[in-house]
C-alpha cells in the first residue's frame, strides 16, 4: 500500500547492536508501507555504525534521517559508547544508566523536528529499555509506541518477573509468572544470577523497573513476532499489558546490515565462500551449526565438552567460536581452549568447520546442508533458524533467552535444551546425546524438523500480499499506519 502518509516518525533504539539492527528493519518496513519521515536518534558512534550500514545496502534509504543524541555530560559517557556495539552482560546495564544522560539531547531534537516540521512528530517509537521517552512524548502529547526486540512470550516472562518482585516467594525452585496460566512453572535456573538476587533495591531492578513501568504506560506495543507462531504469547503479553500488540515480524534485515564491521573484511569474505563450498559438499540436514550470537560465549570447560561431545557424536558441524568466558570475547583465540590437535583434525577430516568471531548467519541456516542450529536462542537467532525450518538445540545464556527456549520445548516442540548459563558442568555425553535426538530424523528429530518446517511456511505465510489476501504481519503493519495516522485520545 503506497499512500502517501506525511508526516515524522522518530526512533530511539537501546545503544546494543541486537536493538539498532531490528530498528533499522522496523524504520524500512514502515518505510515500505508509507512515505513518513523517518528518524532514528542515538550515540554518535551507532549513528556512525547505522550510516555505514546503510551504505553498505542496496535498497534506497532517503527517508531515513539520523540523528546524533550527543549526551550533556559527554566525557563520562564517551567511554561507555565505545562499549557499545559488543558489549558484555554488565555494560548492558551500565548503558541503561547511559541512555539516560541522553533526555536533554532526545527533548532538543523534538523541539528541532517540530520546529522544522511546524508540528511535533506522528509518533515516537522507543526500545522497551528505554521508557523515559514515554515521559517526553506524553509532555508532547505526542503518540509513544514501544517496540520490543524479543518475542512475545520471552518478553512476557522478563517484564512480569522484573515487575513482581520478589518473584520467588517461596523456597521452592519453581515458581509461577504472574500473566502466564496459573498451572505454568518456571524454574530458578531460568533466571540469571543477578535476577535471582534483585529485590527491587539493587543496580538492575532500580534501573530496569522504573524504565518497564514507562514502557507499559505507552500506547502500544510492536513485537517482532508473528501470530500463527506465538499464538499463547501473544494472547497472554494483550492480557497483561491491555495495550495494543502489533505482531509485524519477522524483521530479518537484509544481509548487508548484519555485521557490517566484520563482514566488510577479508577474513569473513573467505568465511562465507569456504562456510558454503563446505556445505555444498555435506548432505542435506546433515551438519549442525553452532553460534551463541553477537555477545555471549560458554565457559572454558563447558567449550571442552562441547568440543568432546560434537567429536563422538560423529556428526558435521559448523561452529563460530569466540573465546570463552573471562576473555576478551573478540580477541585471539587459542588452540588450548579445545582438545589437542581439534580444529586441525576436524578440518583435515571435513569432519568441523570452526569460524573465528563472526559468521554468515543467515547464509548458513539457510543452505539445505544444515540441519540444526545449537544456540543461546537470542529472538534474532530464534526467527533465523524457524524461517529456515530449522530446529534448535538451546542453550540460553541470560535475559529472555531460557524463556525463548521454553516456549521452543513447550509450546513448539522445535527444540531440546542442552544446560542453562555458563554456570553448569556440561557433560560431553549430554552433548553427544542430545545432537544425536534433534539429528536423528526418524524419531523425536523428524517431528521437530516436521514442526520447525511448518513454523517456517507460517512465518511465509504472514508476509506475502497476494491482491487483498495479505498475511497476518503486513495486516498488522497497516493496522500500526492506520493508528500512527489517527489523532491520539489524550
Ligand atoms: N550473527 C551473525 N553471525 C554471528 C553471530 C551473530 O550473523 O557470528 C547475527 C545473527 O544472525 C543474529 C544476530 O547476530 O541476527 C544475533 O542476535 P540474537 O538476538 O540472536 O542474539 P544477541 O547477539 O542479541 O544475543
Amino acid at each position: 500500500a503506497e499512500t502517501p502518509n506525511k508526516g515524522h516518525i522518530v526512533m530511539v533504539p537501546l545503544m546494543a547492536q541486537g536493538h539498532l539492527i531490528p530498528f533499522l528493519a522496523l524504520a524500512r518496513q514502515i518505510q515500505q508501507n508509507t512515505s513518513f519521515t523517518i528518524t532514528i536518534a542515538n550515540t554518535p558512534q551507532n549513528i556512525q555504525h547505522l550510516r555505514s550500514a546503510l551504505s553498505s545496502s542496496t535498497s534506497p534509504n532517503h527517508q531515513i534521517h539520523l540523528a546524533e543524541l550527543v549526551p550533556f555530560n559527554s566525557t563520562q559517557h564517551s567511554n561507555k559508547d565505545n562499549n557499545t556495539q559488543k558489549a558484555p552482560l554488565t555494560d548492558l546495564l551500565k548503558l541503561g544508566y547511559a541512555s539516560l544522560t541522553l533526555e536533554p539531547p532526545f527533548r532538543s531534537l523534538i523541539s528541532q523536528i517540530t520546529e522544522e516540521d511546524g508540528h511535533p512528530p506522528l509518533c515516537i517509537i522507543s526500545d522497551m529499555f528505554l521508557g523515559w521517552v514515554n515521559n517526553v512524548a506524553k509532555s508532547l502529547g505526542t503518540r509513544n509506541l514501544t517496540f520490543t526486540t524479543c518475542g512475545a512470550y520471552g518478553i512476557l516472562a522478563y517484564i512480569s518477573i522484573w515487575s513482581n518482585l520478589p518473584h520467588r516467594k517461596t523456597d521452592s525452585d519453581e515458581f509461577h509468572v504472574p500473566g502466564f496460566p496459573q498451572n505454568y512453572r518456571f524454574h530458578k535456573t531460568q533466571l540469571h544470577r543477578f535476577l535471582q538476587a534483585a529485590d527491587g533495591t539493587d543496580d538492575w531492578s532500580r534501573f530496569l523497573v522504573p524504565q518497564i513501568q514507562l514502557s507499559m504506560k505507552s500506547d502500544g506495543w510492536i513485537c517482532n513476532t508473528i501470530e500463527k507462531i506465538e499464538p499463547l504469547g501473544l494472547k497472554l503479553l494483550r492480557n497483561y499489558l491491555q495495550l495494543p500488540v502489533w505482531a509485524v515480524g519477522p524483521l530479518l534485515p537484509p544481509a548487508s546490515l548484519m555485521g557490517s564491521k566484520h563482514r566488510s573484511g577479508k577474513e569473513t569474505g573467505i568465511a562465507l565462500d569456504a562456510c558454503m563450498e563446505w556445505l555444498d559438499s555435506k548432505d542435506e540436514n546433515s551438519v549442525l551449526y553452532i553460534s551463541f550470537g553477537s555477545l555471549h560465549t560458554i565457559n572454558a570447560s563447558q567449550m571442552m565438552a562441547l568440543a568432546e561431545g560434537l567429536e563422538e557424536s560423529g556428526k558435521s558441524f559448523i561452529w563460530v567460536i569466540r573465546p570463552p568466558v573471562g576473555f576478551d570475547i573478540n580477541g585471539e583465540f587459542s588452540a588450548e581452549w579445545l582438545p589437542k590437535g581439534f580444529e586441525e583434525s576436524m578440518r583435515d577430516t571435513k569432519r568441523g568447520l570452526l569460524v573465528h568471531k563472526w559468521g554468515p548467519q543467515l547464509e548458513i541456516l539457510s543452505h539445505t546442508s544444515t540441519g540444526a542450529f545449537l544456540s543461546h536462542c537470542g529472538w534474532n537467532s530464534v526467527l533465523e533458524s524457524l524461517s529456515y525450518g530449522v530446529p534448535m538445540i538451546g542453550w540460553p545464556i541470560v535475559a529472555d533467552q531460557p524463556y525463548n527456549v521454553k516456549m521452543l520445548v513447550e509450546e513448539m516442540g522445535v527444540a531440546v535444551e542442552l544446560t542453562r548459563s555458563t554456570e553448569t558442568v556440561v557433560s560431553r555425553e549430554k552433548v553427544k546425546k542430545t545432537i544425536e535426538i534433534v539429528m536423528d530424523y526418524e524419531g523425536k528429530g523428524k517431528v521437530m524438523k516436521e514442526k520447525a518446517n511448518e513454523i517456517a511456511a507460517y512465518i511465509r505465510e504472514a508476509k506475502t500480499e497476494k491482491g487483498k489476501e495479505k498475511g497476518s504481519s503486513v495486516r498488522a503493519m497497516d493496522d500500526l499506519v492506520t493508528t500512527i495516522l489517527s489523532p491520539k485520545v489524550l
